[in-house]
């Protein structure tokens, strides 16, 4: 069950804006991380590689606060644009609740693809029966031009006859033709390698690694069976993350 902080991918939705002392604390926080080298502020953390600003497209980073309740992850964007301004992407503390909800969404897009990949099978289906009903015709249309040359050859009918059905049957055979290119295309775009089997298994697989993991890195390997990555962003005080998947 996920609690009311099911506004992933919500907009609109409302989370509250940081307060000013909230504000201070960040950055003071930044001005203290900038004292300590990068590599020793960050390990593997579960989305480490996965997250990126929706703004500029740059991996967000993962800030370390230790307070009463232990380490306190906050991710946030640091990038500063080429014109020298800053990246105004809100950051936001990766909580129990964060995860939660992240991991609801992904598992209900997932079930969301199992629907599609079932309709695009069938599409495929329908696709490839026309394909081979246009093959027929292609076919038909080839020996019909035989025989007609056939005719014209025994001096059955006259040459202008014989190039006026002639005429009309390259018409017919190019329109078939491109009609069958049309349908191949169309299906090679629409890649047979998924398959509702494959997304119900990593769905699974995704379920039982994460319920596994016991550390943040065997988190990180249970997301990248699954996502290419995540857009965050964190806008209207509404948080959006955008699943990409592999
Ligand atoms: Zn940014």
């Amino acid at each position: 069950m996920v609690d009311k902080e099911d506004w992933i991918k919500v907009k609109g939705d409302h989370e509250p804006v940081k307060t000013i002392e909230e504000h201070q604390q960040i950055v003071a926080r930044l001005a203290k991380n900038k004292l300590i080298p990068r590599k020793c502020r960050v390990g593997t953390l579960p989305l480490t590689g996965l997250l990126y600003c929706a703004k500029y497209g740059r991996r967000m980073q993962f800030k370390r606060r230790e307070n009463e309740n232990g380490t306190v992850w906050t991710t946030m964007c640091v990038y500063t644009y080429p014109d020298g301004t800053k990246c105004h992407q809100p950051g936001r503390k990766l909580d129990d609740t964060f995860y939660k909800a992240l991991n609801y969404h992904i598992v209900k897009l997932n079930e969301e693809t199992l629907a599609m990949v079932d309709e695009t099978n069938e599409q495929q289906r329908e696709l490839s029966e026309l394909l081979s009903v246009k093959e027929k015709e292609l076919v038909q249309t080839e020996q019909a031009m035989e025989r007609l040359f056939e005719l014209y050859e025994d001096g059955t009918i006259t040459k202008q006859r014989f190039s006026e059905r002639m005429a009309g049957h390259e018409k017919n055979k190019a329109a078939i033709e491109q009609e069958i290119e049309e349908c191949r295309l169309t299906l090679s775009n629409m890649g047979n390698d998924v398959t509702v089997e494959i997304v119900q298994q990593r769905i699974d697989e995704f379920k039982e690694l994460w319920q596994r993991a016991s550390s943040p890195s065997e988190q990180n390997r249970a997301y990248r069976l699954l996502i290419e990555k995540i857009v965050y962003d964190r806008e209207d005080n509404g948080l959006r993350l955008e699943v990409l998947y592999k």
